[in-house]
């Protein structure tokens, strides 16, 4: 019996606290039977001895009585700016025991806006001078900017943190040695409003006497290339901000500021570029630039930002509370062929985003270079025609050492081959990695079933969130355009959610989202926004408002309350989507919304009308606003979103639904799939459109044809409906469309398309079988919106609404009724626990067993063999615990307290 968990934002021992009500989580783990949490108390002391000694001195919450661990709001003494923190749970649990947690920590950074206004933004005006009027286009920039400063240290220190950012990206070094683990740092965010900055603990770092610190900035998100704009959307030069806190033993803190007194130089990037990718000169390194005794009397003194160029910076600063981007798996080629035009074709085995780290062996002057792309014609050579204006190439000038490794450092690729040229030998497969890059989430959510292509699936689809949480939820990593789509953000959120500890991750993009609100309310298409018509102004409302697309805004904040629990995600954007929902209201004419968005995007063969999918999207974002509201207390609002909610579905039902044979306007999947989804059908008319949903896919001989929308419905509606037979019938689906299609020709990762290769197209157009090169990715995750499926509906953990964050839950797994699959074992670590979900299936017999976290109550549905099973069949590991609750036509229910049971017949 144990605390485990502990964590003041979402994070362990954190460095980047810079709020003054944070939050605190934390976790009773036992395998004891029915275990509860009676009180906690939290306390807080402004020194690890003073906790020791119980001198509370910051906060102290006695005794609470409450059983809830979770989304705890600080309430002590006012926390001060760049302070740690100590602090301990204490826990008393329903059988008497006393838990203490180990000792925690957090550190706060500037509390007020007004402490960063120290440091000055720096310049290399020289370097970015070098490419003026390249807005827009897709052209490689000027060489990186390099910064260094020598500052002194004269007493024993505590400790120090270097409190950094950019407009740009940046690579830090102290005395030498590279300190930033964080890749692409400070990320990408609604740059005009906000911008993060990272702590790093430099204590160890440093030494008495002089130290040096270097950065070099890159263009990155900022000037350099994104989405399918081209360069300097933002602005065309790269500055650098910075603050190191020296505390010493005896209580003194000093800061060393940027200023102009940094100098600045280039080395050897010279460019780097998340699209085009990064030109390394290896002949022109600067040996010890970043270190003390440097000699860089030759170097500029940085200059500050001048004030025009602030006019694009109005931004405010906060600390990063989003996770990192790392390189976190690092992959080994499969093979190393070398092709016709000698060169070499790496194929690591994987479609994913990153690059490639090579050691290579060559004369003075070589030029190396390293292509990238997802997949390879018939011949065997690259295919890069889908990355568009991308060119996606690393290159590398040796300055013909013995060994030299090269690896990019600002910027990214989705690839899965790698075409190597320049060399004159074979490399070995030891000479080459693929560094997979992406936010670190960590990973809560397991799945296995019997059947190798569905666990192939849940893996193409881990590696399509891999690839695509590159600081951003994006669309797909390879091409001009990596965006934030706020439509597949939306489809995805609750599988990824299930996947992984995805909280800070989205709970920063919802704030990018809420600052490119427009001024009529409507939420942009993509998030960070950028436009095409180069006008980011609050009143331009292009690309902004899509049914399904803008629904992020209300969609994403009630799914991670949902799933975690953090009622601040709601209650800190609830004005926001408020005004997106009158935003809807002013839109529809009569309650009906019209043609307009994207549709149901990429379906096949069967288009949805767009005013159907508008239309019924409001209804939906007003229902969850609707449970948004009552959940903040605001009655009176939430009532006039039922209100609306009903006039929205009255008048869907009447303009878009025969309400005699329930056939809804156009008869596609995605069409009944939402009318289910969205509660927009009742009693008769319901059973009508289940029906018809059913009829629909077996016209369709048992496949499915819905694109985004749909597809992340299609199973679950499938399955709520008693249909588990065609749900399941449409997983093991291999002919075209269908997930195994994708799997049976090579995919590792979910395709953008249903079609993005088919064989009948390579059979019939000369493109390899390969979609339109306008729009076709290999690394798209949207379609795999499935895998909350597997965890809702075959394992059958289940969120309940009024209960959120697991505290109360379901466990309801639902069976193959041709037992082509026979077993299913899932895991979600929640943030209430460990909970687990397994079952086996052999003709009529069923073993099913399952854990309940400590503090935590569920009602398990035990499947039946059919309507008419006696419960008595049943034979139960522990009855005391599993009160039987009713018997239904498919299930018998339990209401289970915490602990593992097994149930089988
Ligand atoms: C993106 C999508 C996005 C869509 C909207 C595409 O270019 O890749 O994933 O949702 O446009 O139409």
């Amino acid at each position: 019996m144990k605390i485990t968990d502990v964590v003041c934002q979402y994070e362990e021992n954190f460095l980047g606290v810079d709020v003054f009500k944070p939050i605190f989580n934390f976790k009773i783990e036992s395998s004891e039977k029915a275990l509860k949490q009676k009180s906690y108390r939290i306390v807080i002391s402004s020194s690890n001895e003073k906790l020791d000694s119980a001198d509370y001195d910051i906060w102290d919450t006695s005794d609470v009585t409450s059983s809830n661990t979770t989304s705890i709001e600080y309430n002590g003494k006012k926390l001060l700016s760049c302070t740690e923190y100590y602090f301990k749970i204490y826990s008393i649990l329903s059988n008497g025991t006393k838990l203490e947690s180990e000792t925690n920590y957090f550190e706060t950074t500037f509390l007020k806006r007004s402490e960063m206004s120290d440091p000055l933004w720096i310049q290399n005006k020289l370097l970015d001078a070098t490419v003026p009027m390249s807005v827009g286009s897709y052209v490689e920039g000027a060489p990186c900017p390099h910064f260094r400063k020598v500052f002194s240290i004269d007493k024993s220190i505590k400790r120090a943190r270097l409190y950094i950012t950019s407009l740009g990206i940046y690579k830090a070094s102290i005395n030498g040695n590279v300190i930033t683990e964080n890749v692409l740092s400070p990320g990408w965010t609604e740059y005009d409003k906000i911008l993060h900055y990272q702590t790093y603990n430099i204590t160890d770092k440093l030494t008495n006497g002089k130290n040096a610190i270097g950065v070099i900035v890159a263009d990155g998100w900022y000037s350099g290339c994104i989405g399918l704009f081209g360069r300097g959307y933002y602005g065309n030069t790269r500055s650098l901000y910075c603050k190191i806190l020296i505390e010493y033993n005896d209580g003194e803190k000093i800061f060393v500021d940027s200023d102009d007194t940094w100098k600045t130089s280039r080395g050897a990037f010279e460019y780097s570029d998340i699209m085009i990718g990064e030109y390394y000169d290896a002949t022109k390194e600067i040996v010890g630039w970043d270190t003390k005794d440097f000699d860089d009397s030759g170097w500029e003194n940085a200059k500050k930002m001048s004030d025009d160029y602030c006019s694009n910076f109005k931004g405010d600063l906060k600390s990063q509370v989003s996770p990192p981007m790392k390189v976190f798996e690092i992959l080994k080629p499969l093979s190393i062929n070398k092709i016709a035009n000698g060169k070499l074709i790496v194929d690591f085995g994987q479609n994913m985003a990153g690059w490639v780290k090579i050691q290579i062996k060559a004369k003075l002057g070589t030029i190396v270079s390293i292509r990238h792309g997802e997949v390879l014609t018939d011949e065997g050579f690259l295919y890069t025609d889908n990355l568009r204006n991308a060119k996606a190439t690393d290159t590398y000038k040796c300055k013909g050492s013995n060994q030299e490794i090269f690896e990019p450092s600002f910027t990214f690729h989705g690839f899965r081959y790698a075409e190597i040229s320049g060399l004159d030998y074979m490399l070995d497969k030891d000479d080459i990695e693929g560094h997979v890059v992406y936010s670190s989430n960590e990973w809560i959510g397991h799945f296995e079933s019997d059947n190798s292509m569905v666990n192939k699936l849940y893996q193409n689809i881990l590696w399509g969130q891999r690839g695509n949480f590159i600081d951003v939820p994006t669309d797909c990593p390879q091409r001009d355009e990596r965006l934030g789509w706020s439509g597949d953000t939306q489809v995805f959120v609750k599988s990824a959610c299930y996947n992984s500890h995805a909280v800070n991750f989205y709970k920063k993009w919802i704030t990018d989202l809420v600052y490119s609100q427009r001024i009529d309310g409507s939420y942009t298409d993509v998030v960070p926004y950028i436009s095409l018509l180069t006008n980011n102004s609050l009143t331009n409302t292009s690309d902004a408002g899509s049914p399904a697309w803008g629904d992020a805004g209300v969609i994403v904040p009630y799914t991670i309350y949902l799933m975690f629990g953090d009622i601040n995600i709601l209650k800190d954007n609830y004005h926001s989507m408020k005004k997106f929902i009158a935003f809807y209201e002013n839109d529809c004419e009569n309650y009906l919304r019209g043609d307009i968005g994207y549709g149901d995007w990429l379906s096949i063969d069967d288009t949805t009308p767009r005013e159907v999918a508008s239309t019924a999207f409001v209804a939906y974002s007003a229902s969850l606003m609707k449970t948004i509201a009552l959940t903040l207390g605001y009655k009176e609002d939430s009532d006039c979103y039922q209100n609306l909610f009903c006039n929205v579905k009255n008048a869907f039902d009447k303009e878009f639904v025969n309400q005699k044979t329930g056939e809804i306007k156009g008869d596609t999947q995605t069409g009944y799939l939402m009318a289910l989804k969205f509660n927009l059908v009742e009693g008769e008319l319901k059973n009508l459109v289940v029906q018809k949903l059913k009829d629909r896919i077996i016209r369709n001989g048992y496949k499915l044809s819905s694109g985004f929308i749909g597809v992340s419905y299609l199973l679950p509606m499938l399955s709520e409906y008693g249909l588990d037979d065609i749900a399941y019938t449409i997983l093991l689906q291999e002919d075209f469309p269908s997930w195994f299609y994708s799997i049976k020709n090579g995919a590792t990762t979910i395709w953008e398309r249903w079609n993005s290769y088919t064989v009948e197209n390579a059979l019939s157009i000369n493109a390899y079988g390969f979609a339109d090169t306008a729009m076709n990715s290999f690394n798209h995750y949207s379609l795999g919106s499935v895998s909350e499926w597997f965890y809702q509906y075959m394992g059958g953990i289940m969120p309940k609404i009024e209960c959120p964050a697991f505290k109360d839950f379901i466990i309801k797994p639902h069976l193959d009724p041709q037992n082509r699959i026979k077993k299913s074992s899932v895991e979600y670590n929640s943030i209430n626990g460990l909970i687990k979900s397994k079952w086996e299936t052999e003709g009529n017999s069923l073993k099913m067993c399952f854990e309940i976290p400590a503090n935590t109550t569920c009602d398990v549905y035990i499947p039946k063999i059919d309507e008419n099973m006696e419960k008595e069949k049943l034979s139960l590991s522990d009855n005391k615990y599993l009160v039987f609750k009713e018997s239904t036509k498919y299930y018998f229910v339990f209401s289970c307290q915490s602990g593992s049971y097994e149930v089988s017949y």
